[in-house]
């Protein structure tokens, strides 16, 4: 695809987008400021990335640690000033590198991890707890009634800014289905009085709005099906 046509179906995908969020907002009494769109750039090249950029977006997500590292240098390099979001699972081992590299880490899952972020930090790091609220076998996260433990950890940590909780829904062919889930993560956080919750994807991030989502994640209805 050229460079042009490039530009315009990734303007086009994120205008759509953001239709869509101002409708949600409407529908849920809500300003629209207060949804951050993430733009998930996973899968996707650099010039994708720079095609977002000069759209106007400023958030980007990536949700692996080898494919992000030199996908954030090349764009940092090419003058791209955006803020970098780790929304996939992060191992311990990789801490080092996702606090050097990654503002916001969405996807933190244990006391260990957490450690190692706050040792690893150059800077304040903003995080996420993210909570596996429909306890499926197969997803990270921690379980509801260990939030908060993790909370009050992330609250001792000196470099790391607890700011909220992240989950990632069951598949559903129906997004309404999966509003339950939306919802228990956002009175978990009321109770732990954090105050982003980054939750919603493509398939269900109106529901997610409507629920109280102040970050979505949107990778396909921006970006379109994923090149790798
Ligand atoms: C890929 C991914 C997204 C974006 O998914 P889409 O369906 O492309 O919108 C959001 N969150 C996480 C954790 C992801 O891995």
């Amino acid at each position: 695809m050229s460079t042009v046509a490039l530009q315009q179906d990734v303007a086009a995908g994120l205008e759509r987008v953001q239709r869509r969020i101002a409708r949600a907002c409407e529908r849920a009494g809500r300003d629209p400021a207060s949804v951050t769109l993430v733009a998930v750039s996973k899968g996707h090249p650099v010039e994708v990335v720079r095609a977002g950029y000069e759209a106007g977006i400023r958030h980007f997500g990536e949700n692996r640690i080898q494919e992000a590292l030199p996908k954030i240098e090349e764009a940092t390099a090419a003058g791209i000033e955006a803020t970098w979001h780790l929304v996939g699972h992060l191992q311990s081992n990789k801490a080092k590198a996702a606090a050097s590299a990654f503002d916001v880490i969405h996807s933190v899952d244990s006391a260990r991890l957490l450690a190692r972020l706050d040792a690893a930090a150059p800077a304040p790091r903003d995080v996420l707890l993210q909570v596996n609220v429909a306890a499926e076998p197969q997803k990270q996260g921690v379980a509801p009634d260990e939030v908060g433990g993790l909370v009050e950890a992330a609250r001792e940590a000196t470099s790391l800014r607890l700011r909220g909780l992240m989950t990632i829904a069951p598949i559903a062919s129906d997004p309404e289905a999966v509003r339950p889930v939306f919802r228990a993560l956002r009175l978990l956080a009321e109770r732990f009085e954090v105050p982003q919750l980054s939750m919603g994807m493509t398939d269900d991030f109106e529901v997610a709005i409507e629920e109280g989502a102040t970050l979505v994640r949107v990778g396909r209805a921006i970006f379109g099906e994923r090149t790798s």
